[in-house]
């Protein structure tokens, strides 16, 4: 894979860590939504989103999907696989080197 690649898996899977520290807080407070960070692989991005922990959880069944902002969609890795409305977008990595290694870094599959 090449270094770009690998930059962009790095700073997804590190947005995703973040998120699941806020999923985690969110609900030992019992909260039904959160303000996520956006999982894109701009390093400047700090946008945050209000989504449900219904709908995070939904993100995070796959491990190569990711919640962004929807005007932060890579056309050239990922593809929408849900939008709501203004609010986020649920992507999935198509480029097969990145998703082979977010799914590598993901912190629920065993072999992370
Ligand atoms: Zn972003």
């Amino acid at each position: 894979m090449n270094a770009q690649d690998e930059r962009i898996a790095r700073n997804e899977a590190l947005f995703r860590e973040v998120n699941e520290r806020i999923a985690e807080s969110a609900q030992r407070f019992e909260s039904h939504e959160a303000e996520f960070v956006c999982e894109c692989a701009d390093q400047e991005s700090t946008e945050r989103m209000e989504v449900t922990v219904d709908e995070y959880e939904r993100a995070r069944a796959d491990g190569a999907h990711f919640l962004l902002r929807p005007g932060h969609v890579d056309s050239r890795v990922e593809r929408v696989v849900e939008h709501r409305g203004g609010r986020f977008a649920i992507v999935e990595k198509f480029n097969t080197a990145i998703a082979r290694m977010v799914r590598k870094l993901d912190p629920r599959t065993e072999s992370a």
